[in-house]
């Protein structure tokens, strides 16, 4: 799941107050892509490619063209600066197609077309295939399947808008958006289900949208009662549909609270290379965002006092073991407990809380509304 951070009680809507995103199914606006290229495999030496149709192979630049058989398997192969496949050369990019639309790629199946690219001496794949396929493969690797649909929904529209406003953060390397963290994870066909499948396309083409335009969106496993401002969490960023709301609805997480308790020995390890102290006496908090989540804490090191940002104390400790900067730290002789809520940065939607409104009748649209206040869902045109 995609994270974020968090603070304490904010002047935000309360269940009654909440605004809706009504869908304006009339809006003529067009998706900024229809295909997208999304890169499957990175710097391998040698990739195995198969179908259970036969596999058509074109260099789309030369015309150079191939046929394969049902169910054998193809070894490609960089070869100074082509492709090659089963030993035969095809130019620097190789695109391949099946008449089924399905293609293994190293033991995984994926829809539509496969790109297999030399780059600097070693290949990259690519899958090539509609926005809406795409999220089959990214919905279920997000939230948890068997959720009520409202939430599944909620994150195909979320899971949509963020991919749709993210497109050209890879354009120098040839594709669109990555299958890891990065990006969304995804996990081709072989990690579609058929209920977020059907949240996909109950909410077909349609995005969120502020004044017109696709909105930027984030999403995070459990806010812990508050979702985060993103200007507290990311500078430059203020849009007002970030602004942190009240959730009432992710107590039922297992995420809502935890504790965790290190040695003082394994955060000197972790912080004080990169800090450049030895030893750490205690952990201090200094400030607080106004939703709750520390923005800095003060480290008392040999070296003396040490600002630093809660965010990077996060990561530098890691993501699922401080899992969120909503917590206080108590020193026990030579150990540190930390003691928390919520898992991930905080900012927008909140999944746990998106599953406990769709428990109690919420719908999708309901669900965004609350968690980016103000905000439309619009269908466009593909
Ligand atoms: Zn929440």
């Amino acid at each position: 799941m995609n994270s974020i951070i968090f603070s304490l009680l904010i002047l935000a809507a309360g269940c009654g107050s909440t605004p809706v995103a009504k869908p304006d199914m009339t809006s003529s606006r067009r998706l900024p892509a229809k295909i997208i290229k999304v890169s499957i495999v990175e710097n391998a030496l040698t990739v195995t490619v198969s179908s259970d149709s036969g596999i058509k192979a074109a260099n789309l630049a030369t015309g150079q063209k191939a046929s394969f058989e049902a169910n054998k398997t193809i070894v490609a192969r960089p070869l100074t600066k082509s492709v090659t496949l089963n030993n035969e050369q095809f130019g620097r990019e190789v695109s391949l197609t099946s008449s089924s639309g399905i293609i293994e790629v190293n033991g995984r199946n994926y829809r539509d077309a496969i790109l297999i690219r030399n780059n600097k001496g070693k290949l990259t794949v690519i899958n090539k295939l509609s926005v809406e396929e795409y999220l089959y493969g990214v919905i279920a690797r997000e939230i948890i399947v068997n959720w009520p649909m409202e939430v599944l929904k909620a994150q195909a529209v979320a899971s949509r808008t963020y991919l749709l406003a993210n497109l050209g953060k890879y354009a120098e390397s040839g594709y669109d958006v990555s299958s890891d963290v990065y990006s969304q994870v995804y996990g081709g066909m072989d990690s579609e289900n058929p209920r977020t499948t059907q949240a996909v396309d109950e909410t077909r083409n349609e995005v969120i949208v502020w004044h017109g335009e696709i909105a930027k969106v984030y999403f995070h496993a459990c806010c812990g009662g508050h979702t985060d401002n993103t200007s507290d969490v990311w500078d430059g960023e203020n849009e007002p549909y970030l602004d942190g709301v009240r959730c009432p609805y992710c107590y039922d997480s297992p995420h809502w609270k935890w504790n965790v308790t290190i040695s003082r020995n394994e955060l000197e390890r972790a912080l004080g290379k990169g800090f450049g102290f030895t030893t750490l006496s205690d952990i201090q908090i200094d400030k607080r965002s106004n939703t709750g989540r520390i923005k800095t804490l003060i480290l008392s090191t040999d070296i003396g006092e040490i600002c630093v940002q809660a965010h990077r104390f996060r990561l530098l400790l890691g993501v699922n073991r401080i899992k969120s900067t909503m917590f206080s730290v108590t020193r026990r002789g030579s150990y540190f407990k930390f003691t928390g809520k919520g898992w991930g940065h905080g900012v927008g939607f909140c999944q746990w809380g998106g599953y406990g409104m769709a428990k109690r009748g919420a719908d999708y649209r309901k669900i965004i509304g609350h968690y980016f206040p103000g905000v439309e869902i619009e269908r466009w045109s593909n």
